[in-house]
């Protein structure tokens, strides 16, 4: 068995010099991802969620073509025998009075071309990331699984089209039977963590994912999986979140739940933030009803289980150094010619070798970061929150 870290959620800004996902940085081509992924990011699995517009399908093609990606037999495109790409596609379903989000993943190119038939002819443009389908969230699970793909909800539980954010209390609810067992495995989504969702039973014999959404490189891996599989391949992946002969989601790795931007609920008239134990309805600063409910706010009114004991994988919480304070782009970029990738530097890097990279400073910063002690001020509303130079105690460091 080997373990690969993997990131299956990253957007792509531009395909083939035409633009893909207009608000994710131009930067994001397929071709920057992988090498990004291989050199700075550490992982060695990366699923793009935009292969299924025009562009990054053709670029695929485009990639395959050259010999940069092969084809596994396995399922999934190989990068310098170092990162597998999963070809993935974001949609927007429809069902009554809601919208959500869905993540599709595909081994092979003809799976890939068969579901993006399908789905262009619901979809105004071909073109663009995360298009809106006419389809409910069933006939996308059927389209994708019966073209040989892996269906999940995306963040599944913000505010902004996430199927518990802003579609329904249960995915029974919205999903018969058939389709609610084809649902691979849930995406948590920046602002939740396992703890938070095995608040809902019906989620107890899935998976989870923790993946960052990236919509620019730097974001890449801000959360990741570690996964064990046979090989890094499609099918292991597919087998891994069906815990399948000792294939496994071995470690979710994402952020402090409490950075994510839709965390507890916000006031969309003062912008005031709740910190009063979930759930909160109203805005405690102005009363206003006018308020986007926070993710912890929402588990707290649908929760139906206490989590106990289970065998479910560790999520382990997570600073990336992009929301470390003190930490700018020329100290990342001194950390990543002394330590390799951002993984090594958050997870593995002794603190004498850090001190001697970038100084004392920083290099306390990075260990209390690891070991959880920096204090956070919770996000909402569409603001992320922030990690203060100041520990969890309230005491300063400098
Ligand atoms: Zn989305
Ligand atoms: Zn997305």
């Amino acid at each position: 068995m080997i373990r690969i870290y993997a990131d299956l959620h990253v957007h792509l800004g531009q395909a083939l010099g035409r633009p893909v996902k207009i608000p994710a940085a131009r930067t994001l081509t397929l071709p920057a991802v992988l090498e990004h992924c291989r050199r700075r990011k550490g992982l060695g699995m990366v699923g793009i969620v935009d292969a299924a517009t025009s562009g990054g399908l053709e670029e695929l093609r485009r990639l395959l073509r050259g010999g940069e990606l092969r084809a596994l037999e396995g399922g999934g495109f190989r990068y310098e025998e170092a990162v597998t790409l999963i070809a993935g596609a974001e949609v927007e379903t429809a069902d009554e009075g809601c919208r959500s989000h869905w993540l599709g993943f595909f081994g092979r190119l003809q799976a890939l071309e068969g579901f993006a038939a399908r789905l262009w002819r619901v979809v105004s443009n071909p073109q663009f990331s995360t298009p809106r389908a006419a389809w409910r969230a069933r006939d996308f699970v059927e389209a994708v699984t019966e073209t040989g793909g892996l269906a999940l909800p995306a963040h599944a539980f913000t505010p902004h089209r996430g199927v518990y954010g802003s579609c329904a209390d249960r995915l029974a609810a919205l999903l018969p039977p058939p389709a609610l067992a084809r649902v691979a495995a849930i995406e948590l989504g920046l602002s939740a963590d396992s703890e938070m969702a095995d608040h809902l039973s019906e989620l107890r014999r899935l998976s989870f994912l923790s993946n960052s959404d990236a919509h620019s490189l730097d974001k890449i891996a801000r959360e990741h999986n570690l996964f064990e599989l046979g090989e890094p391949s499609f099918d292991e992946l597919a087998r891994a979140l069906r815990a399948e002969g000792g294939r496994r989601v071995a470690a979710n790795f994402g952020l402090d739940p409490r950075l994510g931007k839709y965390h507890r609920t916000a006031c969309n008239r003062c912008g005031e933030v709740a910190a009063a134990p979930p759930p909160v309805r109203r805005c405690p600063g102005c009363g206003s009803a006018d308020v986007t409910k926070g993710v912890r706010d929402r588990l707290a009114e649908i929760a139906d289980a206490s989590p106990g004991p289970s065998g479910r994988a560790p999520y382990v919480h997570q600073l990336p150094l992009e929301y470390l304070p003190g930490i700018g782009r020329k100290t990342r970029e001194r950390l990543y010619g002394a330590f390799g990738s951002e993984l090594a530097i958050l997870h593995q890097a002794p603190a004498e070798e850090l001190r001697r990279a970038v100084g004392g400073k920083v290099a306390e910063v990075i260990i209390l970061a690891r070991q959880g002690r920096l204090a956070v001020i919770p996000g909402g509303g569409g603001v992320y929150g922030r990690v203060e130079y100041a520990l969890s105690t309230g005491h300063r460091i400098d």
